[in-house]
């Protein structure tokens, strides 16, 4: 079912340069794949798609097999502009390659073609090299509200393994430029890095409690074959970190934001108190309905998943995106995979399961007793760690 509540998710492919474990869809500003396109073509096509998105999707849904009247009036309703648009990401790459002028237009178009709400939250992802005062401030003017940081570790070899451009010394002043001017911020964390050790994660993250900040990402660091960090594990250069060692960064995380008072929400998220966890990716994990524009960007409404091109060259000269219709059994599959990550869990009034299977998921105490007993699947921090082995018990 549509429901009224949109999020809208704003894809910029363009980095400084690319990061040596990074495999997003993002090209460096100088790569033949964004250059010539470069991002003045490429925000006026963002700015197309999204002020032909209302009609688009309406068509959309008017000829999908699965229309029904109440999606269409749905869809109608929300073109009239009663929906609203709850929230709004801009993420990637590194959006804050836009120029204030560039942000101007993609929120122009947002206004023209639809309602945003008032309280909306408004997250843009920063890197710490690429921000000033003055831009930081004119941004918070155009409405942005929530700055997520790429910090990734305050330790300077860390950094150097993972190729990123920036230094621990940007990132404090690009945090604390944030705090005066009034963002709720957001700092990225990796770990399971090689070269770390335990101290120099748990430095990491004192550093990071001592910011005022509200809300931190830690994610394990995973590798494709074929970024440059994963060739330079194979060919000896560094070593890859203990899949045991790396379950102690997650919990040494765990205990050292929880003793600071911060609570976990999602495997890999904590917030300072409820009203800072990320409503955009909430969204995401709770099966709510997002629009996303922009090279490489998903829509999810109801059943439909859009996904557009990847390559910026292909998106600006309009290639359509790819659109798939779930069936109930998908539906359902996406639907334990995303709500087991969150403390809000799986409601078993939602779904046929196998008792023996829980009980066995008990018995490994990958799940919670007393959520259990209120009919709601939510893992302990052992699930949270073995999130895999806590989904294949529903697939
Ligand atoms: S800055 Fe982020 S998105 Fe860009 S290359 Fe590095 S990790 Fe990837």
């Amino acid at each position: 079912m549509i429901t009224d509540n949109f999020g809208i998710y704003i894809h910029i492919p363009a980095c400084l340069k690319k990061c040596g474990y990074c495999d997003f869809n993002t090209y460096q500003l100088s790569d033949k794949k964004i250059s010539g396109v470069l991002l003045d073509n490429y925000v006026k096509a963002l700015c197309h798609e999204i002020v032909q998105a209302p009609n688009r999707l309406i068509n959309l849904v008017k000829t999908g097999e699965n229309r029904s009247t109440q999606t269409v009036n749905s869809f109608v309703k929300w073109k009239f502009n009663y929906g609203k648009i709850s929230t709004i990401f801009l993420g990637g790459g590194t959006p804050t390659l836009l120029s204030v002028k560039h942000l101007k237009q993609i929120f122009q178009a947002i206004c023209n073609s639809f309602t945003i709400d008032k309280s909306a939250e408004i997250t843009m992802e920063a890197n710490p090299d690429t921000v000033d005062y003055d831009y930081l401030e004119q941004i918070y003017s155009l409405g942005v509200n929530r700055l997520s940081i790429g910090v990734q570790s305050f330790n300077t070899d860390i950094l150097r393994v993972l190729d990123r451009t920036h230094n621990p010394a940007n990132v404090l002043s690009a945090v604390n430029w944030a705090n005066q001017i009034g963002f709720n911020i957001s700092l990225d964390l990796i770990y399971g890095v090689p070269k770390m050790s335990l101290d120099i994660w748990q430095k990491t993250l004192k550093t990071a409690l001592q910011l005022p900040i509200k809300h931190i990402s830690c994610y394990a660091l995973t590798l494709s074959d074929t970024v440059p960090l994963a060739k330079s594990i194979d060919s000896g250069q560094y070593k890859a970190l203990d899949e045991k060692l790396v379950a102690k960064f997650y919990l040494l995380a765990d205990k050292l934001l929880a003793r600071a008072g911060w609570e976990w929400y999602e495997i890999s998220n904590w917030s300072k108190g409820k009203k800072y966890r990320s409503q955009h990716n909430l969204a995401y994990w709770q099966g709510g309905q997002w629009l996303g524009f922009g090279a490489g960007a998903a829509s999810s409404l109801a059943n439909f998943r859009l996904v557009n091109p990847n390559l910026p060259s292909d998106y600006i000269k309009g290639k359509p995106a790819k659109m798939e219709k779930l069936n109930s059994e998908q539906l359902i599959i996406e639907k334990i995979m995303l709500q087991t990550r969150t403390r809000y869990g799986l409601k078993m009034v939602d779904l046929d399961f196998n008792f023996a299977k829980l009980a066995n998921l008990l018995k490994l105490d990958l799940i919670d007793k007393s959520e259990l007993e209120l009919g709601i699947i939510v893992p302990t921090i052992k699930g949270r760690l073995l999130h895999n082995q806590l989904i294949q018990a529903f697939l």
